[in-house]
Parts: C-alpha cells; structure tokens; sequence
C-alpha cells in the first residue's frame, strides 16, 4: 500500500530549501566512491545528474536508447530557459517566477518545489555560462531575455532557436570529462525494460542491448529514471519519435505511483497536420509569440488569401481577449482559442485547421535583419516543411501535444514511493501543475539534475542499509526472466496488423475523446475502447525479426504495448477528475466565458494512481495541495 510522504520542509518557504539542505545527511567524500547509482536517460535532466554525480565521486552507469547522449529529445528545445535574474530590471524577482509558476499550473503544483525551481533558477544560468553555453548576448555583453507565455517580465535566455541543443551539449561536455575520468560509465543504445526491486527498495535495472539483443541486469544502490515525457502516447505530437513512457511505466508496474497522468500540454504553436500518413508534428518555438501575432478571419469561411484580408476584417483574437498578455497568453488557454475561432469556422488553411502567426507588423518595426537574427532557423524550418516563406505570408499554426505534466510522483527529493527510485526532469510529475510554462522544462530538468538531485540522493545513500546484491539474487533473476518472456511473447505474436497501425489507432482514440477538449461521454468511450485495441494488440501485432539483433520493430512495440496501457490511466484520471484546470479541460466545467473552472474544494490534489495488477483498476491516492503563498485564484490574464 502506497503512502504518499511528500517530506516538504516546515518553515517558511524561501528558507525550506537551504534548512533542508543542512539537515539532510551527507556521504562522507571517501565513501562515495563506494556507491553506484544507475542513471537512466542523459537528456538534460540525466546528463546534468550524471556528470554532477560523477564529479561528487559517485559511481554513475548512465544508460540511453540513443547512440549517444547527444540525441536526446532535449536537444530539439528551441525557445529558451527561465530564470529570475532580472536582468531587465522589469519587476522579476523568485517570488515573481514561483508566482507566475503556481498560477500558471493553475495551482495543481506543490508551493515548496516550485520555490525551490525558482531559486535555482538563477544558479543555473551561472553554472551553464560557467561551461560555455553561448546565450544570445545584447549588444553591451549582458545576457538577453525575451519573454515566454504567462509572464509579464523577460527572464527567458536563449541561444537562437537551438537553446536545448546549446545546454545539452554543455551537459554533455561535462559527463564526457567524467565518462574520461572514469567516474561516469556510458550504456548508449541500451534500452531499461525494468526495474529490480529488492527489500523493497529500487536496487537495479533489467536492459536490453539494443544492437546484439542482450538482457542483462545492472545493480547499484539507487536508481535515477530521466526518462522524459509520454506524449508521444498520442501518436502525433512534437516530441522526437523515440521519446516513449517504459521505464516509468514499468516502474509504475513495481510500485511507483503515477500522478496526474492526464495533465498533458497541448502547445498553440505548431505547424498543422497536413495528411493522414504524418508520423510527426513539429513545434514553432512559443518564443515567436514575442514578435508574431496571431490572427484568423472575422469572417468565418473567408477563404481569401492573408494578404487580401484587410486589418480590419482580421480578429487578433487573443490580443483581443486578454489585452494584459495578449499572444503571450499560457500554453492551454491560447490553444484553446485557437481551437474556438476554428470550431466557429474561422480557420485557414486547407483543412480549416489552422490559426494565422504574422510577422509582418514586427518585420515592418523591427527589420527583416533582426527577425533573422532572432528567428532565422525557425523560420528556415518552417520554409522546409510547408513550402511557405514566413517572411512574405503568416505561418499557419495550430496546437498539438507537446509536453506532459504528468509522470511518476516524487517527494521533495525527487523519490518515487519506490525507496531509492528517483525521478528528475519529464518523466517526474514535479513542478508545473496542471499546465507547464514556455521554457520552465529546461529549467526543471537543469534544477533536478545539477542541483537537487546531487544534494538528496546523498540522504537517501547516508540513511539506509543497503546490503550488497548480484546479479544472481532470485528477484533480479526473476526480473529478467519475465522481460526475456515479455519480449519473446511480442516476438512469437506473428499477426497481420504494424505495431504503427495500433499505435496511430490509440493516439486518434485519445486524440478524439481526451486532446484539448474531453468530456465524461468521450472518455467512458475511449475507456471502452482502449482495451479491445489492446487485446487486439496482443492477438494480431506482426513483430519481424528476432530479438537477438537490433530489431526496431520489437522495441517499438514494447513501447507501444505500455502506451496501450497508459493511454487507459491517462483517461481514466481525465475521467474522475471533474473539473477543469490548465490542460485539463472539461467541457462540462467551464465558466460563462469558456475557460477552465476549478473545483478546488473537491479536487485541489495530486492524483497518485497505484497499480494493484492487470485486469484491475488502479487505486486512486491524493495529496492534497495547500496554497499558504500564493492564494487560490480564478486565474485571469485579461
Ligand atoms: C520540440 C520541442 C521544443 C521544446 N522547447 C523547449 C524550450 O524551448 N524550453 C523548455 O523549457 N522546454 C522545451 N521543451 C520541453 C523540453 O525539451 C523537455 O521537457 C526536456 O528536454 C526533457 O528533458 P529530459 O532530460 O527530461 O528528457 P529527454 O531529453 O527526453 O531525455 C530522455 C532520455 O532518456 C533516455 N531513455 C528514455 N527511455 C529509456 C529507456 N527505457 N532506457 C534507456 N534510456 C531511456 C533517452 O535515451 C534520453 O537519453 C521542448 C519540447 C519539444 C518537444
């Protein structure tokens, strides 16, 4: 039975941290080297762990699917990275970050954490200059902001377009020092299928290599899933096409609770679905939304081409609707809209699903020059996709799935309820409620994995008996029997049907009946649809090849079967939930005005949901939230 601990410091807020700190136990620096601790995933979130743990004298074994930790999803983020340095001296502050944050996750989160995030904030733009990481710079060699949904201040740093690629590589400079000092031992193209857990406690991973199809099991004193997001359960979305949810939903299957699974982002800006065959989406950073505006028709079936419709015949519809922050406004509230002005008809583009982006006012104040400088690849991007030069006509945009709130619940040190299974970045449920603001992930992940993680783990380590175990202990035997089993049982499947065919099929389904929108009608619907599919799944997938050599089918498959599982939590969780909150919107709860109603007397928790086995429903367990800082409030950004 899971209990949920969340272990927040007493006191006030902008002191719990460095109390905890203090109090929190330390590995002597001699007896470190005497620990070893599994790093799953070296995005920014494990690769920033790695090399901080490393450099501490741990022992780390980190482990990627990738062939290099270069290739990490973290590498595709584009806008930039929060921090409270007010540079600008335009009113930011930690308190304004920590404001902002608790308010823009439509108050789901926990107070302590996010206080925490932004008051690491500012360490981390330190340390990532410190490494060499090139941030745009204005002209006098200070940093340079620009300003990101949700927000009044410009604290948002960033290098071009490319600002995930510039901080990974930075990560990854400093595990490849550690990977050369020895402290850091490197698994590429070796996938975690599960976890080994002994005496309670998380003691290791089973793995598969993926180019020989090896199982082996690797044992440490604790286990760190950096695992990322689990939007891609949707099948269409902008994350890269490898980004998947089985090690924390194989970690779920041992014990650890998933929470808030259904808080999936929705991102506004993304270049439109263009045909039924599309295995991607891609994301057109929200930084844009500096300088572009976005805009349909008034009219709805105006076909006319852009540059035919007059600016009065135009409805800028989020300046007009919330003229504070206006096409800055968050994530969920602008797609919404958008998805409203194209439900009234007034999309463009051919399938009518689509909103205008428009640089032309701002290239007019501003110059082509410094759109390019600010924009250039972007727009290169978009030009390559569509066919469609930004500079001369609007982008077209419209939302798509992007990022999940939701993941394995941590306590305030980033434990699972599984003793000794840490999760950071992603693939935790931590910091951003029910909705995550523009360039507040890189920020989490960098918070987790260059500065919280190295300080709790050694709490963990210092405070429990951890016998020594090998790989011939009976539960870890035990483990990789069944994944070895697992795997042989995908193989031995032999049906008609892709395993892409399944996967397109369950993310139309959540998509449909749990996207932007969801009611209790679509998701009872999408609940009894989910398992046919599975069972389906398990009947008629046609897995090729064999496991004993690099085998993409096979591994997408297992990906898709714990998809094929978690797209039933994920509704589920949509489905008790009732009421709305950020990326949660329930049609029946929603002001006269349309946007999100909370019920915070009912539902202001953390949804943890335990597994109790197959075939029976997970046990639903809450954390209740308090908000003694930043008081509960319709939000309003008009
Ligand atoms: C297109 C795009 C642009 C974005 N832009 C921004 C932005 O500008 N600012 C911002 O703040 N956020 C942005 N985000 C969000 C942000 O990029 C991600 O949330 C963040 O990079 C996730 O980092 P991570 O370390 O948690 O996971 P990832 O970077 O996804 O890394 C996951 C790691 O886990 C490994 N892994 C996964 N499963 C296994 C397994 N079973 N076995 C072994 N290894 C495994 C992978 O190999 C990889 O190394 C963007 C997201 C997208 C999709």
């Amino acid at each position: 039975m899971i209990e949920l601990q969340s272990k927040v410091p007493t006191g006030p807020i902008e002191l719990k941290w460095d109390k905890h700190r203090f109090e929190m136990k330390l590995v002597n620096p001699a007896n470190k080297r005497k620990h070893t601790i599994l790093m799953v995933g070296s995005g920014l979130g494990g690769a920033s762990a790695a090399a901080s743990l490393s450099e501490l004298g741990y022992n780390v074994k980190c482990f990627c699917f990738q062939d290099s930790p270069r290739r990490a999803h973290s590498i595709a983020a584009q806008g930039g990275i929060n921090a409270a340095k007010n540079y600008r001296n335009d009113g930011d502050s930690i308190y304004r970050l920590f404001y902002d944050t608790v308010k823009g996750g439509d108050f789901r989160s926990r107070e302590a954490n996010v206080y925490r995030l932004a008051q690491i904030s500012v360490e981390i733009i330190d340390q990532c200059v410190a490494q060499g990481v090139p941030f745009a710079r204005e002209y006098g060699g200070l940093l340079a902001n620009r300003s990101f949904g949700g927000a009044q201040v410009s604290r948002t740093f960033y290098a071009r377009g490319q600002t995930g690629q510039q901080l990974l590589l930075g990560a990854y400079q400093q595990m490849e020092k550690e990977i050369a000092r020895g402290g850091v031992t490197m698994y590429p193209r070796t996938e975690m299928l599960d976890l080994i857990v002994i005496d309670g406690r998380a003691r290791g991973i089973v793995t598969r290599d993926m180019v020989t199809g090896k199982i082996s099991s690797h044992l440490g004193d604790a286990v760190v899933l950096g695992t990322g997001g689990y939007g891609n359960v949707f099948y269409l979305s902008t994350n890269a096409k490898g980004s998947n949810a089985t090690a924390i939903w194989r970690a779920y299957k041992r014990g650890a609770a998933f929470a808030n699974p259904c808080f999936t982002q929705i991102h506004p800006t993304c270049i439109p679905v263009s045909g039924d065959y599309q295995s991607k989406l891609t994301l057109m950073s929200e930084s844009l939304r500096n300088d572009g505006r976005v805009w349909v028709p008034k009219q709805a079936g105006d076909r006319r081409p852009p540059s035919q419709i007059a600016d009065g015949e135009r409805d800028y519809y989020l300046e007009r609707k919330y003229p504070s922050f206006g096409n800055l406004a968050p994530r969920d509230i602008a797609s919404r809209a958008a998805k409203e002005v194209c439900d009234e008809g007034r999309g463009v583009g051919e399938s009518g699903l689509g909103v205008y982006l428009d640089f032309a006012d701002a290239i007019s104040r501003l110059g082509m020059q410094t759109i390019r400088e600010r924009y250039g690849n972007l727009f290169e991007m978009y030009q390559r996709i569509t066919d469609e030069n930004p500079y001369e006509a609007p982008m077209r945009i419209y939302p798509a799935v992007h990022y999940t709130m939701g993941g394995l619940w941590v306590d305030y040190n980033l434990m699972s309820t599984i003793p000794g299974l840490h999760v950071i970045g992603e693939a935790n449920f931590s910091d951003h409620g029910a909705n995550r603001l523009g360039a507040s992930a890189l920020m989490q992940g960098l918070a987790d994995g260059y500065f919280v993680l190295p300080a709790t783990i050694g709490d963990y380590l210092a405070s429990s008996k951890l016998p020594k175990v090998d790989t011939d202990h009976p539960d870890c035997r035990r483990v990789e029997a069944d994944v070895a089993a697992y795997t042989r049982r995908l193989l031995d499947i032999r049906g008609k049907r892709t395993v892409d065919s399944f996967h397109r099929e369950l993310g139309k389904i959540m998509w449909d009946y749990c996207g932007m929108a969801r009611n209790s009608t679509g998701l009872k619907k999408a609940l009894s649809l989910i398992p046919g599919l599975r069972a389906e799944f398990w009947r008629n997938v046609n897995v090729p090849g064999s496991d004993a050599e690099l085998n993409q089918a096979l591994e997408k498959a297992g990906r898709v079967a714990d998809f094929l599982e978690l797209g039933e939590l994920i509704c589920l969780d949509a489905l008790h939930r009732e009421e709305s909150c950020g990326g949660h919107f329930r049609e029946e709860f929603q002001t006269d005005e349309g946007e999100a109603l909370r019920d915070d007397e009912h539902f202001a928790y953390v949804a943890a949901w335990e597994y109790k086995g197959p075939d029976r429903t997970p046990e639903l367990h809450k954390e209740s939230l308090e908000f003694e800082y930043v008081h509960l409030a319709q939000r309003s950004y008009k």
